[in-house]
């Protein structure tokens, strides 16, 4: 579908749709980013234009799409959502263009995936709110060119690395998303827990934080798991104690990592002695996609510095030796 919802599960789009931040004041963390947005926003406003066109990259579940949705809430507009796989074919983006009302945003997520003929036809949209489209075909075919509303293109990446740089340069403002600290994802779980009308102490709230791998959308989903533990084996109540108990259950170990994160680990130890693995060789051995362990699971490992990023290859640290109670091998050994 063009105008696609976020993926997941009817439940918890149900639950997400109930806790996303509306507001840039209840958007948690993140301070320079909304330090510098709301300035925009604020600006755009007592000008009377539409905000310029802003990129947003920063690994999956940290906040892009509710950031998007965000700025069209300040600026007072309706957002409209797509995404660059679904974009395949010319009229699609001419369809959503042309619909949108003057200072609208169009967000399109995964904007990297765009394919290289609608990427053409963004330019022109992006820099003079011009349609400029080829219809027919062979002899028949002619151009034509319509006049879009203003309007401002949100685009979202997992990295920013990935676009090309034509387009990168049409962005007026660029927005980097980092994973979040303890205590602001401590103040997420709260607060989606308030509104949940669940009840949970700091320190349950505390637990959970410390196993969400930086990440919000994993916090608010180990809440609602911890939440049904809490339940079926206690009075409702999370306390430090249920919280830990739910989450081994789940398999989430003490540093946040599931079994992913431990297989490719344990992988990068036992099968590469440590190193340095190229992302190829690493994908094959854990039969995972070389994407999902680029944008999905090393961000976090290497931030955390269990992985180092080197010219050769990846590497383990020996924080990663120690997570396994192993002991690294001195360079002499291997
Ligand atoms: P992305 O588009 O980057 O994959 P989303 O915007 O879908 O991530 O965010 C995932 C979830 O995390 C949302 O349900 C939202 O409620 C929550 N979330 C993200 N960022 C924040 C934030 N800064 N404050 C509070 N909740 C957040």
């Amino acid at each position: 579908r063009l105008v696609a919802p976020e993926l997941g599960e009817p439940a918890e789009e149900r639950f997400d749709r109930a806790i996303r931040p509306k507001t840039l004041t209840d958007y948690i963390g993140q301070p320079a980013v909304r330090e510098q947005m709301e300035i925009f926003v604020s600006a755009a406003r007592m000008r009377n234009e539409p905000l310029d066109h802003t990129l947003i990259f920063g690994p999956p579940g940290l906040g892009k799409t509710t950031l998007a949705n965000i700025l069209a809430n300040e600026m007072g507009v309706s957002l409209k959502t797509t995404s660059g796989p679904v974009l395949e074919k010319a009229g699609d983006l001419a369809a959503l263009l042309t619909n949108l009302d003057a200072g609208d945003v169009l967000f399109i997520d995964e904007i990297h995936r765009l394919s290289p003929n609608i990427e053409e036809i963004l330019y022109p949209a992006m820099e003079d709110y011009q349609l400029d489209i080829m219809i027919g075909e062979g002899p028949a075919a002619r151009s034509i060119k319509l006049d879009l509303p203003p309007f401002t293109l949100v685009g979202a990446t997992t990295r920013a690395g990935l676009l090309t740089s034509p387009l990168r340069d049409r962005f007026g403002i660029v927005q980097r998303l980092e994973f979040y600290g303890v205590k602001d994802l401590t103040t997420i779980v709260s607060r989606s827990a308030g509104i949940l009308g669940m009840e949970l102490d700091d320190a349950g709230a505390h637990e959970i934080a410390l196993r969400s791998r930086g990440t919000p959308r994993i916090a608010n989903r180990l809440l609602r798991r911890v939440r049904d533990y809490a339940e079926v084996k206690a009075d409702g109540f999370v306390t430090a104690k249920i919280a830990d108990q739910a989450l081994n259950m789940l398999n989430v170990d003490s540093s946040g990592f599931d079994h992913q994160d431990r297989r490719l680990l344990l992988a990068m130890i036992e099968r590469f002695d440590g190193g340095p693995v190229g992302v190829d060789s690493l994908a094959a051995a854990i039969s995972e996609e070389r994407g999902t362990i680029e944008d999905v699971l090393e961000p976090y490992l290497i931030q955390q510095g269990y992985i180092m990023r080197t010219p050769r290859g990846r590497v383990v640290t020996n924080q990663a030796y120690r997570h396994f109670g192993l002991e690294m091998p001195k360079s002499g050994d291997i």
